[in-house]
């Protein structure tokens, strides 16, 4: 049963980042009590969101930022610690739900930490479903414990389904913006700069997320994402481009019914509806303005221009580690075009050797989660190295 909302304790992994600092926003529009706060090592802001917001913890990552941390925070009687072991205690800290916002497959192990002593997720990092979705879900249910997707389009097909356990799904429709570059041949991506890439026409996000929303990698990830949270195949999940993003995405019915979720394009309404759930609350963000809209619009992505799309369902139809191979090249490539060692059109490439040279197995636990990750990173890592 839901508690009174005013009472509601959270902890923010990843505050410091897009999806922390907006569920910041939730917290102080509804007065949430903050527990627990983590960054990597942006020590600045995360001094900031301690004073304010007087969380029990603060947790770095980095092992740099932790005498920084610990000064800063000197005064305030906050218990700071680091690491990936105490970013783990962290998550484990009882509350009403922990948001799991950090970038990366390093999100797995909190979150099945979170699970594991029995506090509910709202789930934004959608690399511990992809790396770790089958542990993920077991650990859901042998708690008794809820996963709320943060996602935009995960929480519109939770909407979606809400009121609908009877029922079979048909099929989920995945909107997609289809990002800065859609309608770009394989040529035109040849000549895009990081800043193209990074300027997302609709969303405001990470800088990780936004290359992936150019190179659709995003709408891949999402596509194993769902197969993940809903138990559906990966036959079920249709990706639409939608360039507006404010139909967040949809479930189709047997009888033919479409059901979905509409609104402005605002991270602050899924997360704050992971939170509420299965309420609603005022919010702050904008309403809807179907006038101001206009025109919806759908079209088909192009998967042989943007081939991480075609990877991510190659990599899901073979199972087991396969997607962390995607996914761990394609963190190790992002990384590498985010520090300008490779242009942007090598992601894709890499992503594609990457995931026919590097052996997954059928097995899945966290073992071969992490040798599988270590593999593809370090493929391409040398294929970097090597030069094209
Ligand atoms: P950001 O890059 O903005 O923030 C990431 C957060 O994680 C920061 O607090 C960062 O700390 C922390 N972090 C980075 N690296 C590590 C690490 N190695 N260990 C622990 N913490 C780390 O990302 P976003 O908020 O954009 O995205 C977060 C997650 O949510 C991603 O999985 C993304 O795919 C997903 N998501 C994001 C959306 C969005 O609108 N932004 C929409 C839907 C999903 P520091 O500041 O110190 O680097
Ligand atoms: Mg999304």
């Amino acid at each position: 049963m839901p508690v009174n909302d005013e009472n509601k304790t959270l902890t923010i992994l990843g505050s410091t980042g897009s999806i922390g600092t907006q569920t910041l926003d939730v917290c102080r529009m509804h007065g949430y009590k903050v527990k627990a706060l983590t960054a990597n090592s942006s020590t600045d802001l995360l001094e900031k969101q301690a004073r304010e917001f007087h969380p029990e913890t603060v947790c770095v990552m980095n092992e740099g930022a932790y005498a920084d941390m610990k000064e800063r925070l000197a005064d305030t009687g906050i218990k700071v610690t680091c690491g990936k072991e105490a970013l783990c205690e962290t998550a484990a800290i009882p509350v009403d739900m922990v948001i799991n916002a950090v970038v990366g497959m390093v999100g797995l192990e909190p979150t099945l930490a979170a699970l594991n002593a029995h506090n509910r997720v709202g789930l934004a990092n959608k690399e511990t479903l992809v790396t770790g979705g089958e542990l993920v879900k077991a650990a859901e249910k042998s708690n008794n414990v809820d996963i709320v997707p943060i996602d935009s389009e995960h929480s519109a097909i939770f909407q979606s389904l809400m009121g609908n356990s009877q029922n079979k799904i048909e099929k989920i429709i995945l909107t997609a913006s289809g990002g800065p570059f859609f309608g770009y041949t394989k040529d035109m991506l040849r000549g895009v700069t990081m800043e193209q890439a990074l300027h997302h026409p609709n969303w405001s996000m990470g800088r990780k997320i936004t290359t992936d929303s150019a190179t659709l990698m995003n709408k891949g990830l999402e596509l194993i994402e769902a197969v993940r949270l809903f138990d559906v195949t990966p036959e079920q999940v249709e990706v639409v481009v939608h360039r507006q993003s404010i139909l967040h995405s949809a479930v189709e019915y047997e009888d033919g019914a479409v059901i979905g979720q509409l609104g402005v394009p605002d991270m602050k309404i899924p997360i704050q509806f992971a939170v509420t759930y299965p309420r609603r609350l005022p919010s702050c963000s904008r309403k809807l303005s179907l006038f101001d809209v206009g025109t919806l619009t759908f079209e088909r992505a192009d998967e042989e221009t943007f081939v991480c799309l075609a990877e991510a369902r190659g990599a899901i139809a073979k199972g087991g580690t396969a997607p962390t191979v995607l996914n761990g090249a394609n963190e190790a490539a992002v990384a590498a075009f985010l520090d300008g060692k490779i242009p942007f059109y090598r992601i894709g490439e890499l992503v594609s050797a990457c995931c026919a040279a590097v052996r997954y197995t059928a097995e899945v636990t966290l073992g071969t989660i992490n040798d599988a990750d270590r593999a593809a990173r370090e493929y391409v890592d040398k294929e970097i190295q090597k030069g094209e």
